[in-house]
């Protein structure tokens, strides 16, 4: 029986992703979730993982099970222990990044939704242990054949403003931005769709994926196009599938999948499709699109005030183009910084965050 270690079973992929492994028949060996204790004990009632960490050793007592461990250096032990040969990453933010080294480091494979870690280090990972878990890298790699390519592209969905008036954005609350228009997931990747950093950070992450810096994102309003495909016969060929994550899911934990996951687009459902330019007015990051693809290595920068950015915005430190003004900021103070290895990378997160929280 195939078995997985999964990290952030309670979030939006966690939850998928138990639904997938119970219809293809995974067992959970270990599970990891941060505070929702709650959905933690309905997920081990019915899963039966044979450990499970917490973020916070004050919950430990409300788990039920007998070996429950706590913090982010358990989470390495864990993997370390554990006899399954894939991880699935669904932690979110920069937490996941040791966690993914980790598993790699043991020769396990990753399936991969923690696009951070490329983000933050993609060139210090070993990348033919990846299984990515994002709908529009999933899309790519789908379209992708023999022939010759002259660009990818990946769509946008615009996020929660992208109907709005720019003045009216400059007085955005918290909750305004998590409005996403067509996907229900986790706080942190809602907010990063609503600046567009999500979808700079997507680049990056096909940067990766698809050691190719010759890729671009376009909106799509009905997220029902993940990505495309331009060839150099000119022809283009679009990836279709419903607004739904447990298709990338199945593909990363199964390899191949013949049965349906998910049911097919209806075109007439659909009726139009509208595309547009992403726009720096709108979405101020895009500023550093064609820079940080050409530098990734600076990924580390924008990933680090970016979480500061957000957690400011929450706390309504800072407005909502606040956030891209930080991170701008962080961008261009740090331009200069190029990590040799993981340690390094270690430091200069540090200090972009002390260095975010002064703006
Ligand atoms: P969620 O916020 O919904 O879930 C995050 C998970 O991480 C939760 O299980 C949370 O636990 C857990 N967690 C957070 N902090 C800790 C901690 N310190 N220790 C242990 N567990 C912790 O996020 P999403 O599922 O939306 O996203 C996860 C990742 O997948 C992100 O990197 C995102 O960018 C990426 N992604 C998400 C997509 C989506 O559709 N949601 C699509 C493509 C990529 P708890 O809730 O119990 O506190």
């Amino acid at each position: 029986m195939k078995s997985i270690v999964l990290l952030g079973s309670t979030g939006s992929i966690g939850v998928n992703t138990l639904i997938i492994a119970k219809r293809y028949n995974i067992e959970i060996e270990a599970m990891v979730a941060g505070r929702n204790i709650e959905l933690l004990n309905r997920q081990i009632a019915q899963h039966k993982p044979k450990v499970v960490v917490i973020a916070d050793k004050a919950d430990k007592h409300k788990v039920n099970h007998s070996d429950v461990r706590c913090g982010d250096e358990a989470i390495l032990r864990v993997i370390e222990e554990s006899k399954s040969s894939m991880v699935v990453n669904a932690l979110v933010g920069y937490i996941g990044l040791a966690p993914t080294l980790k598993a790699t480091n043991l020769g396990k494979r990753v399936a991969l939704a923690n696009k951070e870690s490329l983000v933050v280090a993609g060139t210090f990972i070993d990348m033919s242990l990846i299984s990515v878990i994002d709908s529009e890298h999933f899309g790519l790699w789908y379209l992708i054949n023999e022939r010759p390519i002259s660009k990818l592209y990946i769509t946008a969905s615009g996020g929660a403003f992208r109907d709005w008036d720019i003045e009216n954005m400059k007085d955005a609350t918290f909750s305004d931005a998590l409005k996403h228009p067509n996907w229900s997931m986790g706080d942190k990747i809602t907010i990063d769709s609503a600046t567009m950093t999500n979808k700079l950070f997507e680049l990056l992450e096909a940067k990766w994926l698809f050691d190719t810096s010759n890729i671009d994102a376009i909106i799509e309003k009905k997220s029902i196009i993940h990505a495309l495909a331009e060839f150099k016969d000119g022809s283009t060929t679009a990836h279709f599938a419903g607004v739904d994550m447990k298709l990338p899911i199945a593909f990363a934990l199964m390899g191949e999948i013949t049965k349906e996951v998910l049911q097919p687009t209806n075109l007439l459902d659909i009726g139009t499709l509208e595309f547009l330019p992403i726009e720096a007015t709108r979405y101020p990051i895009w500023q550093i699109k064609e820079h940080i693809l050409n530098n990734s290595h600076l990924g580390v920068v924008v990933n680090a005030s970016n979480e500061v950015a957000i957690e400011k915005f929450k706390q309504e430190k800072c407005s909502f183009f606040g956030m891209s003004d930080i991170i701008l900021d962080a961008y261009d103070k740090f331009s200069n910084v190029k990590a040799k290895n993981i340690d390094d990378i270690m430091l200069i997160d540090k200090e972009v965050r002390a260095y975010a929280l002064t703006r």
